[in-house]
């Protein structure tokens, strides 16, 4: 560490992490893969270390006390049962699950290729793009879904295999057919 006054090393290993944000991410990465069970183990530790931050951080995302306790319970109880019934809430709000998948696929494939700059939210594109397909213009239907041709999808204007970027810059609101025909064109 070139520096001793605390301010100026903090700013030392921001500039540091800035710049090599990729290689970093990558190593990680790698790290993750091959200790898989020690991260988990970690992780878990770290869960019963510091209950409160995490109790906080769950508060943060809406899950209540009483909800949590209730969730370990039935999943304790029954792990089989307590599966079937979160695919069950997963099937009454498709949307908000396909965006999610949608969204960590590109997100993971970007990484892979080293083209991530940010996470890109299908729902901010939408309102971006003011719903419209920006392949062929015409209104996307955010209640279809995949894999319907007229579905939503994210376009990558300069494609991720021919050196586009993941990012908001990069992106477009596209039916799933379009951007798939363009795609393969
Ligand atoms: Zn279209």
């Amino acid at each position: 560490m070139p520096y001793k006054d605390p301010e100026q090393a903090r700013a030392y290993r921001a500039a540091y992490y800035e710049k090599n944000l990729k290689q970093i991410a990558t190593k990680k990465r790698a790290y993750y893969e091959n200790n898989r069970e020690l991260v988990q183990e970690k992780a878990r530790l770290y869960r019963i270390n510091n209950l409160g931050a995490v109790r906080a951080y769950d508060r943060k995302r809406g899950v209540t006390e009483e909800r949590r306790q209730l969730n370990t319970q039935r999943r304790l109880a029954d792990p089989e049962k307590f599966n079937i019934s979160v695919a069950n809430s997963k099937a009454k709000k498709p949307e908000k699950y396909r965006d999610m998948v949608l969204q960590q696929t590109q997100k993971r494939r970007a990484k892979q290729k080293d083209a991530f700059v940010e996470d890109v939210i299908l729902s901010i594109l939408y309102e971006r793009d003011s719903g419209a397909c920006g392949i062929c213009e015409k209104p996307v239907d955010r209640s279809l879904l995949y894999p319907a041709h007229l579905s939503s999808s994210i376009d990558h204007v300069l494609p991720i295999s021919r050196g586009g970027e993941h990012s908001y810059a990069n992106t477009q609101l596209a039916h799933l057919g379009c951007n798939i025909s363009k795609g393969t064109r």
